[in-house]
């Protein structure tokens, strides 16, 4: 049985403010039935970790370099965000992809150290408008997983995200059948890529999911989650989408 995932990506957003939000979501959920996951900025995952004390709401980061140390200005390495508080770590989101110029190789290998480093690896995939319009959506999707699969993959290592492009930050939502139809698909390509494992890696969707949508989205089969970004900000946007899974 895989357990829901509730996820907020809080991307460059957030100060050490808003850990009121944090705080208020953990009194919203004390003894959550799902998991809730939040990637602030790097420099708030300490903040974080520190304030929710034994509260089971998991930090993340929202990247992390595939080298252990070196000459790497700006970058961060998993072992230090794993001392920074984090448990996690988003690897390959379509705005790091288009903004940094990574490939799925090297997504593959952040998600590789990640995991080496005892991190959940969450890998997006995601196809833009183009790609779905001309019918490549499952190609695309199908070629970011099998590539950016890192190494130590399985159930407790890996989650994958599939956030359509497209869907981001937009307030346009696929279907339910075409977020049912990637999700089989990506379900099907993992048990060909991870046989053994495919059945219990989570999926999560992502792309303006709210809480008027969350309950329908996570209704559909092999959806065990979300992946949140503008509605993972405050607690008030944020917890009808926990209370929903
Ligand atoms: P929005 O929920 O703001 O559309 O962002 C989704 C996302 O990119 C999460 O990683």
């Amino acid at each position: 049985m895989r357990r829901k995932l509730a996820a907020g990506n809080w991307k460059m957003n957030g100060s050490l403010a808003a850990m009121a939000e944090v705080r208020a979501l953990c009194e919203a959920h004390p003894a959550p039935t799902v998991d809730i996951l939040l990637c602030p900025p790097a420099t708030l995952i300490w903040p974080m970790a520190s304030m929710r004390h034994d509260h089971p709401l998991a930090v993340g980061a929202q990247d992390c370099h595939a080298e252990a140390k070196g000459a790497h200005t700006g970058d961060i390495s998993a072992a230090m965000l794993k001392e920074a508080g984090a448990t996690a770590v988003i690897v390959g989101h379509s705005e790091r992809r288009a903004d940094h110029g990574e490939t799925s190789q090297t997504v593959a290998a952040k998600g590789s150290a990640a995991i080496a480093n005892g991190l959940l690896a969450v890998v997006c995939v995601g196809e833009t408008l183009e790609e779905r319009e001309a019918g490549h959506t499952l190609d695309v999707v199908g070629t970011q997983l099998a590539d950016s699969l890192p190494e130590g993959a399985n159930a407790d290592t890996l989650v994958i995200a599939y956030e359509p492009v497209w869907a981001i930050g937009t307030g346009k939502v696929p279907t339910l059948e075409q977020i049912g139809e990637v999700h089989g698909y990506l379900r099907a390509q993992l048990a060909d890529h991870l046989p053994g494992d495919a059945d219990g890696i989570r999926l999560l969707y992502g792309g303006s999911v709210k809480g008027s949508n969350a309950a329908e989205i996570f209704a559909v089969a092999d959806v065990d989650g979300a992946l949140v970004g503008g509605a993972s900000l405050t607690a008030e946007d944020f917890s009808p989408i926990v209370s929903a899974l």
